[in-house]
């Protein structure tokens, strides 16, 4: 069957939460479904991490220019860094008919829900704030001052979960990452996304009632 266009999803959680590793497994397991947006930050390259597939890394000058360019569908500060999406990308996308993801935190994903009110909002959850502090703390990668400072972003960031579609509560990877497969194929089924398709079907009835007459 035919789509429209694209949807845009916008895939946020808490730090922990395994948000990434949901859209990771999303994209090997339905290959060419989705496309994931690389998004551009002033934050230094992590070990492992690549120029062009984790993030574009940009100079704070880099990021000002791309700003004022109007370059970005949305940025914000997160932890003291920005981050954007950049906008050609995503807009060249849903206009091919393609499902594009945003990986982004809450403050960029209100701008995207202002500017694209159809733009499908899903927040990743583990099922308890203790499991989230169990994950933190079992990474065994980060220093408890910076477990608490993820956990203090965390509590500011369930302030916004309401703004949200969708709540997916990750208990269970694959099950996770099936329920955010359907909730965005059930999204394209939505009447108000099948116009093209709705007025196909009523300019053939109108001919059929009128061959009745
Ligand atoms: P990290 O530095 O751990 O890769 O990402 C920190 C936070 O920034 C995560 O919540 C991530 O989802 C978010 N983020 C990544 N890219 C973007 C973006 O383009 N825009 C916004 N608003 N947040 C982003």
């Amino acid at each position: 069957m035919k789509h429209e266009k694209g949807i845009l999803t916008v895939l946020s959680g808490f730090s922990g939460a395994g948000k990434g590793t949901i859209v990771k497994h999303l994209l090997a397991e339905y290959p060419g479904t989705y496309y994931l947006s690389v998004s551009a930050t002033t934050r230094s390259p992590r070990e492992g991490e690549e120029e062009g597939r984790e993030y574009f890394f940009k100079t704070r000058e880099q990021f000002d220019e791309m700003i004022e360019a109007g370059e970005f569908l949305e940025y914000a500060t997160f932890n003291g860094k920005s981050y954007g999406t950049p906008r050609a990308y995503v807009e060249d996308l849903l206009s091919k008919g393609c499902d594009v993801i945003l990986e982004i935190e809450v403050q960029g994903a209100l701008q995207v829900k202002e500017k694209y009110p159809d733009a499908l909002l899903l927040f990743v959850t583990p099922p308890t704030a203790e499991a989230l502090r169990k994950r933190l703390v079992g990474r065994g990668t980060e220093t408890p001052e910076v477990i608490a400072q993820r956990l203090s972003i965390s509590s500011k960031e369930s302030a916004f979960i309401d703004k949200y579609e969708y709540l997916v509560i990750n208990d269970e990877l694959s099950r996770a990452v099936l329920e955010v497969h359907n909730i965005i194929q059930s999204e394209h089924f939505r009447a108000h996304r099948c116009g093209e398709k709705i007025s196909d079907i009523r300019q053939q009835l109108e001919i059929f009632a009128k061959g009745e007459d």
